[in-house]
């Protein structure tokens, strides 16, 4: 089966507004997850690709691009953002058959995109510097202006949400862009690349190549036109970008993921947290940076919320992403074969919820059963690495300073949540969980392209999202006139 996203050849690299081959002589398969099937091919960037598109944006900053007023930039992104909505449903295809993703999470994907071009678009034309009061005779303003030419490397878990906040965000403050998708699915990354095209996008503003991590992902990286990298993706992989990019002293944005807690204390709506407790654990099979993978619960609704739980992990279906269930498979049986090595260790844990995969579902699929653990020490390798598959543990707690102390006590720090009717203890705890977004009773604001989103600790650091990434992907000049 050969896919064509939007009438393309999956197998070229988007540079300089053009579809060329790449100079590699090899291309990579690309799997479909549901089933084990090569969906197509794709082009394996070299680094003579990314040098050719790194030299196209820098092109871009100098021509049209550069040229364009805030308001042109803001109108080709709503275009953009337009053309996202009018192939929602082919996107959606796409995206169900390259991630593995249900398709009513694959077209919440799409609309998240085009919510993003919308957001970006109006926002290109509300930047702006200020004046700073200063010594008699001076008048000193600051300019915002972009980076110059800005990398992004994204995962393969959200491509299109990823894309909106990255590069929507970048292009708004008038950057040139070089987006390497992942390897496992880049499919709408050159949908997208195409919609932008036919939107007018300037030649150059934006180019995609694909290629391995080590590869096309390294060498942008440490390409030395390159201003400004963004990566969202592994511990591992975050700090080797944090390096290369050290050595040209280049700014970094990274988004490594999390463990986050969601706190549960004895005076929470429980039928109101319920939904929110188990789908920020199964959403996209649990493959997310902001999975609520710990449960924390206080001793008085313990075993309430254990067994309302479980009963919807019961309740949970597993199969092919077209299928369109509860959850569909992992990315890859490299994926499935990390997540069953988690569940490996899980010996002694008391499994209080387990979903099912269907009859009907491939042998040859990445499908791991959802599954609740009950009674996890915080300090349990399940409780304390990320694991990137559909597993919650649930901990119990007994008072507040505990609560806080076990939702505190990992190495990341990227979203967490309190339930409790509490006005005052919803206010302290916002300031002593240690995480880049704090929810009050609620779990993910459904998705919320206007909130600053980031972490800390292996979190990562920077923000995207929102207003604020604008001024992650710009830099401040200050310009100080003197005339007496
Ligand atoms: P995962 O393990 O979830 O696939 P990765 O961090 O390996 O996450 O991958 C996220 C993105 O980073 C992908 O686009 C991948 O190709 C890219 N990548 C992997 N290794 C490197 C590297 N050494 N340099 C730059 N990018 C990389």
């Amino acid at each position: 089966m050969t896919l064509t996203p939007l009438g393309l050849d999956p197998t070229l690299c988007f540079i300089g507004g053009a579809w060329v081959r790449s100079s590699a002589s090899t291309c990579l398969a690309l799997i479909n997850p549901s089933d084990g099937s090569a969906l197509c091919e794709i082009a394996c960037g070299s680094e003579n690709d990314v040098d050719r598109a790194v030299q196209a944006a820098t092109s871009a900053l100098q021509g049209e691009w550069g040229k364009a007023t805030a308001a042109e930039r803001g109108r080709v992104l709503a275009k953009i953002g337009q053309g996202v909505l009018a192939n929602v449903e082919e996107l959606t295809q796409l995206e169900a058959m390259d991630v593995g993703k249900p398709l009513k999470q694959a077209r919440a994907d799409v609309i998240a995109l085009a919510r993003y071009m919308e957001f970006y678009a109006g926002a290109c034309d509300k930047v702006h510097g200020e004046t700073i009061p200063y010594l008699e005779g001076y008048t000193v303003y600051t300019l915002r202006e972009p980076h110059g030419v800005t990398g992004h490397i994204i995962p393969w878990n959200y491509p299109m949400q990823i894309i909106g906040r990255s590069v929507g965000a970048a292009l708004a403050m008038g950057n040139a862009t070089v987006l390497k998708p992942a390897e496992e699915a880049c499919l709408t990354a050159l949908a997208f690349a195409e919609i932008a095209r036919r939107a007018g996008l300037p030649d150059g503003a934006l180019n995609v190549v694909p290629g391995l991590g080590a590869e096309a992902g390294a060498a942008l990286t440490r390409h030395p036109g390159v201003h400004h990298v963004s990566f969202t993706g592994s511990v591992g992989v975050g700090k080797l970008i944090q390096e290369t990019t050290a050595r040209n002293v280049v700014p970094v944005t990274l988004e490594l993921g999390g463990k986050s807690p969601q706190l549960v204390f004895d005076d929470a709506d429980i039928d109101a947290a319920l939904p929110f407790l188990v789908n920020a654990g199964i959403q996209n099979a649990g493959q997310t940076c902001s999975a609520a993978s710990r449960i924390l619960v206080q001793r008085g609704v313990y075993a309430r919320v254990v067994a309302q739980m479980g009963k919807r992990y019961d309740g949970f279906r597993v199969g092919p992403a077209l299928e369109d269930l509860d959850l569909g498979p992992l990315i890859s049986a490299r994926q499935k074969s990390i997540v069953e090595g988690y569940l490996a260790q899980a010996d002694g844990l008391e499994v209080v919820g387990k979903g099912r995969i269907v009859a009907d579902a491939p042998t040859n699929g990445a499908y791991v059963a959802p599954t609740l653990f009950a009674g996890v020490r915080a300090d349990h390798v399940l409780a304390q690495e990320e694991i990137f598959g559909p597993v919650q543990v649930i901990i119990p707690f007994d008072t507040e300073e505990e609560a806080v102390q076990i939702a505190n006590g990992t190495d990341f720090g990227l979203v967490a949540a309190v339930w409790s009717q509490n006005g005052a203890r919803q206010m302290r705890l916002a300031k002593q969980l240690r995480a880049g977004q704090v929810f009050l009773n609620n779990y993910g604001a459904g998705g919320g392209v206007e909130l600053p989103f980031g972490g800390t600790g292996l979190s990562g650091h920077g923000r995207e999202k929102g207003f604020e990434a604008l001024y992650g992907f710009s830099t401040l000049k200050t310009v100080a006139a003197f005339h007496g």
